[in-house]
């Protein structure tokens, strides 16, 4: 039966009086006197079942306290059910449901915080929120990567503490006081220069500004479109001096130097040898073109690494004899052979060879060395020559880079054997690098998969 909380001792103290009424209405004196240790008894009872009343009370209510403060502290486990059938029982039911669906609910969010925090932190762009008061609410790894901020120490500080790039700060401000989303760019690094598209977009939440920038890498980008200028400005001046060559003196022959017995085989020689220059330039733009369309044919067999080492140092040694310089070859025992395109391989070592020669000083030493390690064998070409500026290093297998365009020029280079040799290599599924210091020489190597 379902006894209000607020009636039940009222019950009881009416019980009891009702009781005693009964008693004194009822029984005479002498039979109230003879009753009267029943009374007692009776009063103790009742007394003794108002005591256990209020003290089950007092420790529901003490329990339901103690799950609000659990509850507060962040537990959220379900409340001990009350079997009782009153107000209490309600309340405790109800306080259970609200804990629990708040529990629900914390969970949901810190289950999305956790995702986007994840998502954010996987993130190679650089993300940071910034506040009205230009304090950086929240960035990621990846922003204070990229802006070479120690990690963990940007949250809490203003842009001002934070950033040394002033252009970056200009663009937050302006986009804090802006409707419109605001884009830009940054450049960052003192020994790597990268690039970063900025995007700052305002926010406007609960009534407060802030803003939201990305930092997006486009380092590459922007070197694809340095590397493109460049190409069609190298191109250009490529063709420009033996086409001025061949004009200049077809013209200068054709009027009246064919006349000129002394110097017309002369000039006739030296339109010939800017023809060839032509020819060469353009063979190797050809083949350029062909290996970055994807078009370079590999006739892909087994190839003995000594019959390939022969057969570019024949041509080698001649020149190299000419210019004072000695030529070793050293090859591992049993080197195995390698899986490739004879052809195309010969070309990239001959390449290697010819640059060794040609940037070794008289009485410079060069060698060849073939080392395996059984899954691919590694070429090295290794001169005493003049060597490669570090900074020039991560250029030199770019089309057209050369360190001395003049002096590679007047030695008959295109600036272009380097890019083939690499992607001959990389078409083979190798890798080519070099290592060089400036006066001590150069040192560069080729890896090529084993053919079994
Ligand atoms: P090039 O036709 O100019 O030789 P490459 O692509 O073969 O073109 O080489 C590019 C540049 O790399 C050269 O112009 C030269 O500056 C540098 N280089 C290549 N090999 C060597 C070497 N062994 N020693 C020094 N510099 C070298």
């Amino acid at each position: 039966m379902r006894v209000s909380l607020f009636w039940r001792p009222v019950l009881i103290c009416l019980a009891l009086v009702v009781a005693i009424l009964l008693a004194v209405e009822w029984f005479s004196p002498d039979t109230l006197q003879k009753i009267s240790p029943a009374v007692a008894i009776f009063l103790l009872v009742a007394g003794a079942a108002f005591f256990l009343s209020s003290r089950t009370v007092t420790l529901r209510i003490r329990r339901l306290k103690e799950f609000a403060a659990r509850a507060g502290a962040g537990d959220f486990s379900a409340i001990e059910r009350d079997h009782h059938q009153d107000e209490l029982a309600d309340l405790s039911a109800a306080l259970g449901r609200a804990v629990n669906g708040l529990g629900q609910t914390i969970r949901t969010l810190t289950d999305e915080r956790n995702r986007s925090s994840a998502i954010l932190g996987s993130m190679v762009e650089g993300v940071a929120v910034v506040a009205a008061d230009e304090r950086i609410l929240f960035c990621n790894g990846a922003f204070e990567q990229i802006l070479e901020l120690p990690s963990g120490s940007s949250q809490g500080r203003t842009l001002v503490e934070a950033l040394r790039q002033a252009d970056l700060i200009a663009l937050v401000r302006q986009t804090l006081s802006a409707v419109e989303e605001q884009t830009g760019e940054v450049e960052v690094g003192t020994v790597r220069r990268r690039n970063f598209s900025v995007t700052a977009a305002p926010v406007r939440a609960a009534g407060a500004n802030g803003a939201v920038m990305v930092l997006h890498d486009i380092t590459e980008l922007r070197r694809l479109e340095r590397v493109r200028r460049d190409f069609v400005a190298n191109v250009s001046h490529e063709f420009k001096t033996p086409l001025t060559a061949i004009q200049g003196f077809g013209e200068t022959l054709l009027s009246g130097a064919l006349d000129d017995k002394a110097n017309r085989e002369r000039f006739v020689e030296i339109i010939c040898e800017h023809a060839r220059r032509l020819a060469r330039l353009t063979d190797d733009l050809l083949k350029l073109a062909r290996i970055e369309a994807g078009r370079l044919e590999l006739e892909i067999r087994s190839i003995r690494v000594e019959a390939l080492v022969n057969s570019c140092i024949e041509t080698a040694r001649l020149n190299a004899k000419a210019r004072g310089l000695e030529i070793f070859v050293d090859l591992q025992e049993n080197v195995p052979a390698v899986r490739g395109d004879g052809a195309q391989l010969g070309e990239v070592l001959q390449n290697l060879l010819d640059n060794a020669v040609q940037y070794t000083p008289s009485g410079g030493k060069i060698e060849v060395k073939a080392r395996s390690n059984g899954q691919e064998v590694v070429f090295t070409v290794s001169d005493t020559g003049i060597g490669i500026p570090e900074s020039d290093l991560e250029r030199i297998f770019e089309r057209f880079y050369r360190v001395d365009a003049a002096r590679s020029r007047e030695a008959g280079g295109t600036g272009l054997g380097l890019a083939i040799a690499r992607h001959i290599v990389e078409a083979h599924g190798g890798r080519v690098w070099v290592e060089s210091a400036i006066g001590q020489g150069s040192r560069f190597h080729f890896s090529i998969p084993c053919a079994s």
